[in-house]
Formats: C-alpha cells, sequence, structure tokens
C-alpha cells in the first residue's frame, strides 16, 4: 500500500500520515471564515486546498474527522453588527449562509463539525480560568485577560521565531484579534466589555462581563470536538502567525500535550500579480466570479491546479483556461460514452493502469496535483488515438470512465454527470435501490425496481464496472 506525505511547517520536512488509533481516522481543523463579510476568492484558495486534502486523506483509506469553525465573535463581527443596529446572530446570519452556499458551489464536501465560537464560550472561559491558575495567564490594565507568551518556552515555533531575540512580556501587549505579524506580543484571551465598543454584546464571566479573543475559540473548539491532541491541523499561511503560534501555546499550556501532529498551510493568492485589495479593483469574491458567467466547477478547477505550498496567480484568463480545459474533459467523456463497439482490443487496460499509478504517486507526494493532473492528461491523449484507431471496446470505454469518476473523487470537478442529468431522478435512485436488493438477495425488491425502470422508458445493463441505465 502506497503511504501518504505531507509537508509538516513545524518540521518543515515531509512526514508520512499515520492515523493514532486503529480505527484509520484522523481528526483534522481547518480554520474557518470571520461571518462579517463575504469569503473572497484567496480564502476559498484555503478551503478548496482543504477540501482535496480531506478527499484525498479518503482516498489513501482514512476515515477523516474534521472541524471548521466559524467566527462569529470577534472585533470586525461586533463591530458590523452595531453599525447595522442588529444583535450580532443577525448579523452574522446572512454570512454564514452565504458562506455555505459558497462551498456548494465549489462542490466543497460538508465536514463532520462546524462549529460557532458563539456556543463555546464555557469552554473558552475553562481554559482561561486553568491558565490563570497556572500563572501562564495575567490581568491586565482594566480587566482584560492576556496570555503571557515568556511562560511558554517554545513559543514561535512553528513559524521558527526566536523568542529570546525578541522583545516580549508585558511591555509589548495586543488586545485586538488580529495584529502586527512584524510583533511578538502578549494577546487577548478575554477582553472586558466596553459599553462604547461592544454595544450590548458581552458574556458573563468569573473575569467579568466581556468576550473571548479570537485565537482562544479555535483551541477549545478544536480539543472539544477532536481531542486535545489532533492529526492535522490546516490553515491560510497568513494564519501561521500570530494565530496558529496561539492557539499552540494556549492548548499545550492548558492540556500538557502535544496540540497538533502535522502543520499545513496553504500559500498566497495574487490577482494579477499583485495583493488582492478593494482599493486595486483586483478584489473578488466568488459571487463577483458568478455574476461574470464563470461556474463554481471553472472557479475550483483553477484554484485546485496549482501546489498549494505555491502562491497562486489568479487572473480572469486562467479562469478561461480552466474552462477550456473542463469542456476538453466533458467532449472526451461525452466520446467515451457513446461508443457501441462490443469487441475487446486489450489495449485499454494498461493505460488505466499507469494512469492511476500516476495519478496515486504523485498525490502521495504531499499533493503534487500537477503531475497527478498530467496522468489523465495522458490517459486523454492515448485513449483519443485509440478512439480514432477504432481500437476500443465499449466494455473498455466504461472502465476508463469508471476510473476517471475514482480520480473525481478526489478533484471533484470533472464532468461526469451527463448521464445523470438526461436520466429522472427517481430512476435512478431506483437502480440504486435495485442493487443494494440484489446484495442482500431480496429478488422481489430487485424486480420490482427493474420493472419500474423499464415502465420509465430504460433498461439495466450490468457491467463489470457496476449497472448503468440505457434508454430502450
Ligand atoms: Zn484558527
Amino acid at each position: 500500500m502506497r503511504v501518504l506525505n505531507l509537508f509538516n511547517t513545524e518540521s518543515r520536512t515531509k512526514e508520512t500520515v499515520i492515523s493514532a488509533g486503529s480505527d484509520n481516522k484522523i481528526y483534522m481543523y481547518t480554520c474557518g471564515p470571520t461571518v462579517y463579510n463575504y469569503a473572497h476568492i484567496g480564502n476559498f484558495r484555503t478551503y478548496v486546498f482543504e477540501d482535496l486534502l480531506r478527499r484525498t486523506l479518503k482516498f489513501f483509506g482514512f476515515n477523516v474527522v474534521q472541524a471548521m469553525n466559524l467566527t462569529d465573535v470577534d472585533d470586525k463581527t461586533i463591530k458590523g453588527a452595531i453599525e447595522n443596529q442588529l444583535t450580532l446572530s443577525a448579523f452574522t446570519k446572512p454570512y454564514i449562509d452565504a458562506f455555505f452556499e459558497d462551498l456548494a458551489t465549489l462542490n466543497i464536501e460538508k465536514v463532520e463539525h462546524y462549529p460557532a465560537a458563539t456556543d463555546y464560550i464555557p469552554e473558552m472561559i475553562a481554559i482561561i480560568q486553568k491558565l490563570l491558575k497556572e500563572g501562564i495567564a495575567y490581568e491586565g490594565e482594566g480587566g482584560s485577560i492576556y496570555y503571557a507568551i515568556s511562560k511558554f518556552p517554545s513559543y514561535g515555533r512553528l513559524s521558527h521565531l526566536h523568542l529570546n531575540e525578541l522583545k516580549t512580556g508585558a511591555s509589548n501587549r495586543v488586545a485586538a484579534d488580529e495584529y502586527d505579524k512584524e510583533s511578538v506580543a502578549d494577546f487577548v484571551l478575554w477582553k472586558i466589555y466596553d459599553p462604547l465598543r461592544d454595544g450590548d454584546i458581552y458574556w458573563e464571566s468569573p473575569f467579568g462581563k466581556g468576550r473571548p479573543g479570537w485565537h482562544i475559540e479555535c483551541s477549545a473548539m478544536a480539543m472539544k470536538l477532536l481531542g486535545q491532541t489532533i492529526d492535522i491541523h490546516v490553515g491560510g499561511v497568513d494564519n501561521m502567525f500570530p494565530h496558529h503560534e496561539n492557539e499552540i501555546a494556549q492548548s499545550e499550556a492548558y492540556s500538557c500535550r502535544q496540540f497538533a501532529r502535522l502543520w499545513l498551510h496553504a500559500e498566497h493568492l495574487l490577482v494579477d500579480h499583485k495583493k488582492m485589495s478593494k482599493s486595486l479593483g483586483n478584489f473578488y469574491t466568488l459571487r463577483d466570479l458568478l455574476k461574470r458567467g464563470y461556474t463554481g466547477a471553472e472557479v475550483r478547477y483553477l484554484l485546485l491546479q496549482t501546489h498549494y505550498r505555491t502562491q497562486l496567480n489568479f487572473t480572469l484568463q486562467g479562469l478561461d483556461a480552466s474552462r477550456a480545459t473542463l469542456e476538453r474533459f466533458k467532449s472526451f467523456i461525452m466520446r467515451l460514452f457513446g461508443i457501441e463497439d462490443l469487441n475487446v482490443y486489450e489495449e485499454t487496460a494498461p493505460l488505466i493502469e499507469k494512469a492511476k499509478n500516476n495519478f496515486k504517486s504523485a498525490l502521495a507526494d504531499d499533493l503534487n496535483i500537477s503531475p497527478a493532473l498530467a496522468a489523465l492528461f495522458d490517459l486523454i491523449r492515448e485513449v483519443n488515438i485509440l478512439c480514432d484507431e477504432k481500437k476500443i471496446g465499449k466494455e473498455e470505454a466504461l472502465a476508463v470512465l469508471h476510473f476517471l469518476e475514482e480520480c473525481d473523487h478526489v478533484l471533484g470537478v470533472l464532468p461526469l454527470k451527463e448521464e445523470a442529468i438526461v436520466i429522472p431522478q427517481p430512476l435512478i435512485d431506483a437502480l440504486e435501490r435495485r442493487e443494494n436488493a440484489r446484495k442482500d438477495k431480496n429478488w422481489k425488491e430487485a424486480d420490482a425496481c427493474r420493472d419500474l425502470i423499464q415502465a420509465g422508458g430504460y433498461v439495466i445493463e450490468d457491467t463489470p464496472n457496476g449497472s448503468r441505465l440505457k434508454k430502450i
């Protein structure tokens, strides 16, 4: 069996993914959106990568248990709620709904847990209490609680900062949820209530009215839902410092265990070689691109095809190219569906075998997507030649389609659903019921499903790769 290797930011080496238990489970935490606005394509680059990672882990036989948090309380959400004279939840709800719509548009799989920060305030308070008791947290001016990074000797190990060379301590302290990436500072765990800034948004706590800092959210939700040591923690590279450093410091000082075994970071997305910004006019949400007539699949393909540790330069021309590539896949797939030759030529199987090997070994090497896609393009080219030379039979064409389906469990982007659009859904469901009935040797149910399908104008074709429907 081939193993999956991933580049661990902390060790700066590729490490083999191993489930800690006997159940092949991988517990994965991915930092999610702050729901004060629509997510932009830079955010979606990270989320599409995380989806590719999730699907690849499953492809390699792991059972993934993943949590992605929704930051529904922080400086920005509170500011937005107050400016719009809404409660915090009324302000964030439309953005949460929009986020899930966008995930569906990009064919990103639903994960097991989407915890909202406001549902985990007691867990955050419990961690802060312990950190205070241990002398790792302290009360600053005005009553806010801070984390003393000098009390956590390995602070900075993820981003390879050297704490002894940096100025730290109470003189260098920040209360903002996000701060200057050039400075290292004690960070806020509990922000004491300020009626001018916070309106009526606050929670009661042993430290007084207030609300949690941003970083503590992820520690509390990750440990609560996935356990004190998680297998893989993922995020955008801009979250590595300080956010992920702070997550490690909080969690490990609390649990006295390693917080995450592997850390993966997706690189930045640039637009026309520049940092994306509203003022440069090169800022895109997914919705902006849909309005321009692009599809979710086209955007997904573009975001997917650059290796996650390489900066991705996004352009509209790139989207056009991704449209052309998907069209190429589509015409290839339609061509295969059209093959009716009942002969077997024995030229196809070795090509599929080679593509399968190349696809899998590329993914096994830290999700090396370019050679994985190249394996498919090679296959298209070679099989197209067989089609031209009439050296591929119907069964062999179906075997190629079946292989593409397998690959698409990982890619989630290939236009393989042409048949499904044409065949009525109740008949597709009946086919699935028939398969299950046959497995259970329930012949009566299987026959009833077959009759239903025939009444709908289709027959069942049984192939070595399963059954499919054909119009009478
Ligand atoms: Zn986080």
